[in-house]
């Protein structure tokens, strides 16, 4: 992992995630952020939409109402040899320029509520799902509340149906 850790401190406008989903799409869905709050939108034409997440093979998976930046080819080619094995669960985010503060990540059905992380929080049960600036000794930037099944298909991080994660 120091490796990766290295490579994306060196491109610090992208962080390392835990490709996973809290809930299925159905068919023209994309999961889509906007401010704190992420949920399932069909797609229209007058939806605006940007890509926030990637797989390791640089497929978007997850996008948001603002605008990005997609990850240079060569980051994502070196992030993929660097993931090894792990490729199918290890993707990139965009951080953007501004601090990443640790937020968690609380599921309401099929939203996902973004809060940021404060001692209270300290013993909810979670799952660290986001990381970014290695080279500071403390590089959480998300957790996420209920456990997340992690396990994704080739074609998507999507999580089986299993349901563990709805827990309320
Ligand atoms: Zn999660």
């Amino acid at each position: 992992m120091k490796v990766v850790g290295d490579l994306l401190d060196s491109y610090p406008m992208f962080g390392l995630c835990l490709v996973h989903a809290h809930c299925t799409l159905e068919p023209g869905e994309i999961m889509l952020a906007s401010g704190h709050v992420s949920e399932p939108v069909l797609l229209t034409d007058t939806v605006k939409y940007y890509p926030e997440r990637w797989t390791s093979a640089g497929r978007a998976y997850k996008f948001r109402t603002e605008p990005t930046e997609q990850p240079p080819t060569e980051l994502v080619s070196c992030f993929r040899a660097a993931v090894g094995e792990l490729y199918e669960v290890l993707g990139l985010y965009y951080a953007g320029t501004g601090k990443q503060i640790h937020q968690l990540e609380r599921t309401e059905g099929r939203r996902n509520v973004l809060e940021d992380f404060c001692d209270a929080n300290m013993n909810v049960e979670r799952l660290e799902t986001n990381w970014k600036d290695f080279g500071s000794g403390n590089p959480v930037t998300m957790t996420c509340v209920i456990f997340c099944d992690t396990t994704t298909t080739r074609s998507g991080g999507y999580h089986k149906n299993t349901k563990t994660h709805y827990r309320q």
